[in-house]
């Protein structure tokens, strides 16, 4: 049977190559009746996998999304959360920041919204576009009102530092950490940006923004190649995702989440003879209750 790939996840070595990660499934993967009915089990998995989480409560799941444009980020999300019990879970997409976001450290905005224990967080964009977008329109960094003390040499090298900082931090409280790169190839975005133009029920996706932003790509791999070396560590590691096949690239992020929770070994918490003994107090009272 086809065992889904282990190999999207990049080293820790700072060695990452990104133009060798690839964009497409293997050759021998499952076709989309197979992925479908696989994600439908992966699915049903989760639901059983957060409920234990919840009730376990322990370590926060952190999952953060980082795609190029039309890469299939909200659908991935969409897709993985499809079976879980909506309160046990939630999303924040973080787009151009605000003036009060920009008037905190670039950490701040989302440190608001990390999930507390038994629950699932999962960022669409995130923190990392401090070292993507920004690097590579560093004209940004002028609304962000930096003091001098700030070092612009080494300012991305500093970010990332303070990223692997901050992770290390989470993941040594309790926080679990997964994060997806949705690896799309520039012509797979291309065919993506003309549906949207060509079909009247897609139009609304259309950002003709994208198009720009889609003549910076090699400086977005490369801002990304470098993110993507320095801050994938085993306490938070990240996975470069084949993107140009959706149901694939669900399916290969839905697996790794799958197998990352049930690697955690939660326990449903046991009573203890005082709860015992207060749990059969209680019985007594529900049987003796009068009508
Ligand atoms: P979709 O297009 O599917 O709605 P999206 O995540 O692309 O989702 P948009 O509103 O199109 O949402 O784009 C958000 C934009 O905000 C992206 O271009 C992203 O790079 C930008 N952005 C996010 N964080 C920052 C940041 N810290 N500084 C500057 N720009 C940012
Ligand atoms: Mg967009």
């Amino acid at each position: 049977m086809f065992q889904f790939p282990t190999n999207y996840q990049v080293s820790f070595d700072g060695r990452f190559d990104l133009s060798t990660a690839p964009t497409h499934p293997p050759k021998d993967a499952p076709d989309d009746k197979v992925l479908e009915e696989r994600l439908q089990k992966l699915v049903g998995r989760m639901d059983e996998l957060q409920q234990r989480f919840y009730a376990h409560d322990k370590h926060s799941l952190l999952l953060i999304f980082q795609a190029m444009d039309a890469a299939g980020k909200d659908g991935t999300i969409r897709a993985v959360t499809r079976g879980v019990n909506p309160a046990g879970c939630q999303v924040f997409s973080f787009k151009q920041p605000s003036v009060e976001e920009l008037d905190h450290d670039f950490l701040w905005r989302t440190s608001k919204c990390l999930p507390e224990r038994g629950r699932i967080g999962i960022f669409n964009r995130s923190y990392y576009e401090e070292v993507l977008v920004v690097r590579v329109h560093p004209e940004y960094l002028d609304g962000q009102n930096l003091p001098a003390e700030v070092n612009r040499d080494t300012l991305w090298q500093d970010r990332l530092e303070s990223i692997r900082d901050h992770e290390k931090h989470l993941a040594r409280n309790g926080t679990v950490i997964l994060k997806f790169w949705l690896n799309i190839s520039r012509d797979e975005q291309k065919k993506r940006f003309l549906k949207r133009l060509d079909k009247a029920d897609k139009n609304w996706k259309f950002s003709p923004g994208d198009v720009k932003e889609r003549q910076h790509w090699a400086a977005y791999m490369q801002a990304y190649e470098q993110a993507l070396r320095e801050t994938s560590r085993q306490h938070a590691p990240w996975y470069a995702i084949p993107a140009d096949n959706k149901d694939f690239m669900r399916v290969t992020v839905a697996e790794i989440i799958v197998k990352t929770l049930e690697s955690l070994q939660m326990d449903y918490p046991q009573p203890n003879e005082v709860d015992r003994a207060r749990f059969e107090e209680c019985r007594q009272l529900l049987v003796n209750e009068g009508e």
